[in-house]
């Protein structure tokens, strides 16, 4: 079976667009693969070391919300089938407090992790990263899905730690 990379993080930091750019697809290819629930979006990506599945999820709700229902079902079930979590943060954003509780959350699953601090396009990689080393889940990087920057270098990443 595939390696299975899942994204996740607060919503309108652009894990759809990462999923398309790790994909190279817009109409995303959904499939079944056997082992894995339904009804998220699951894609095939060849980039780099690939092939490898990867699943876009809906997004981590706001810590507003309380604990209990920060994570979504439907989101903690894409991160028990995962090998790998792209934790998707928003450079232009920064370190928001909903952030830093799904960090929380995500430590406590202790699933092997990227921090991913994505919508980089518009800063300098180290001015985009520094504050999320707070976090406190080591080195981020430094992307943008729209510009496809440093995508291949990810993958690359994700496998020497699968
Ligand atoms: P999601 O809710 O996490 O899936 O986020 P989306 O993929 O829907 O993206 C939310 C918004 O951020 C959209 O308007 C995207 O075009 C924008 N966006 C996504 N990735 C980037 C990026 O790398 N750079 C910039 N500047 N905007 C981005
Ligand atoms: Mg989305």
């Amino acid at each position: 079976m595939l390696p299975v990379i899942t994204l996740v993080g607060r919503p309108n930091v652009g894990k759809s667009t990462l999923f398309n750019r790790l994909t190279r697809t817009r109409d995303a290819l959904v499939a079944d693969f056997p082992g894995l629930t339904r009804d998220r979006q699951y894609g095939v990506g060849r980039i780099g070391p690939g092939p490898y599945v990867i699943v876009d999820t809906g997004g981590i709700a706001t810590a507003t919300e309380g604990v209990e229902t920060l994570m979504e079902r439907q989101v903690q079930l894409a991160i028990e089938e995962a090998d790998h979590l792209l934790f998707v943060v928003d450079a232009r954003d920064g370190c928001t407090p909903e952030d830093i509780a799904i960090a929380e959350r995500l430590r406590r699953i202790g699933k092997p992790m990227t921090l991913v601090v994505n919508k980089s396009d518009t800063f300098d990689p180290l001015l985009a990263t520094a504050e999320f080393h707070a976090l406190g889940l080591g080195e981020p990087r430094a992307v943008s899905a729209t510009q496809g920057m440093a995508i291949r270098p990810l993958v690359e990443h994700v496998f020497a730690l699968l």
